[in-house]
């Protein structure tokens, strides 16, 4: 897992050569002193702090952010998992090292077949690094896909809200904007029936009572939602 704070994900008290080589405690093979300082080089090498060897005693006080980031993909690498969770890593960069932290996600994927899940609220760039993308409202996916389904062809009206605000490069705008009215409820009260009902702009009388299930609209593309695509038509007709 990688956390969304590497001022906070990353303890104070252990050094870097400790942080990186923790994960190799639940292993079942127990490592050399001299193994281990390999295996946390290399780890480190990958994840972009070089030399190496000119971090690997440091501590997290001594690394900027970014650095810290790496730190954290290198504890990651280290275990050379199919899986990792990634929440919110780059959003407290700066642009600049955030791209450098992307690429790296991108080299783990194409080179070692990592997946990734990752949680951004950021649109934009789920689009750009995803293959599928699941978009959420008070914790329920509204609506998964491809990841084109960011660049117009979402069906359920909360996506439809979000993305009618994105800017997308190269592109022109072609469809109108749509704000969504009210405040997100309390996930601890949620509303009856459809959650996204008190905001929904084309919400129905059926919707206050059923929740909507998973229709597939298009293959491996489902909606959770009584009347997917209508708002799009709504505007359309207005
Ligand atoms: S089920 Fe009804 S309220 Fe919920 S998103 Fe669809 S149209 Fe809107």
């Amino acid at each position: 897992m990688i956390f969304q704070d590497p001022y906070q994900s990353l303890n104070p008290r252990f050094n870097v050569f400790e942080i990186v080589t923790e994960p190799l405690l639940f292993e079942e093979k127990s490592y050399s002193l001299a193994e281990k300082e390999v295996l946390a080089l290399q780890a480190l090498e990958f994840a972009g702090l070089r030399p190496a060897i000119d971090y690997l005693y440091r501590f997290p006080h001594e690394l900027s952010g970014g650095q810290r980031q790496r730190v954290s993909i290198a504890t990651c690498f280290i275990m050379s998992p199919d899986l990792i969770i990634a929440d919110e890593p780059v959003s407290m960069l700066d642009a600049s090292v955030r791209a450098d932290i992307l690429k790296l996600f991108v080299n783990m994927k194409e080179e070692r077949g990592t997946a990734f899940l990752f949680i951004t609220h950021d649109l934009s760039l789920a689009w750009l690094i995803s293959d599928r993308v699941a978009i959420m409202y008070l914790g329920k996916v509204m609506e998964i896909g491809p990841a084109d389904i960011i660049s117009g062809q979402c069906q359920h009206p909360y996506s439809q809200a979000l993305t009618s605000v994105l800017a997308m490069v190269g592109e022109e705008r072609r469809q109108e904007k749509i704000l969504l009215e009210g405040e997100t409820p309390s996930p601890i009260n949620l509303p009856s029936g459809c959650r996204f009902h008190p905001r929904c702009p084309v919400a129905a009388e059926r919707c206050r009572k059923e929740e909507p299930e998973y229709c597939e609209v298009n293959p491996g593309h489902f909606v959770s939602c009584h009347y997917p695509g209508s708002l799009q038509k709504h505007k359309g007709d207005k």
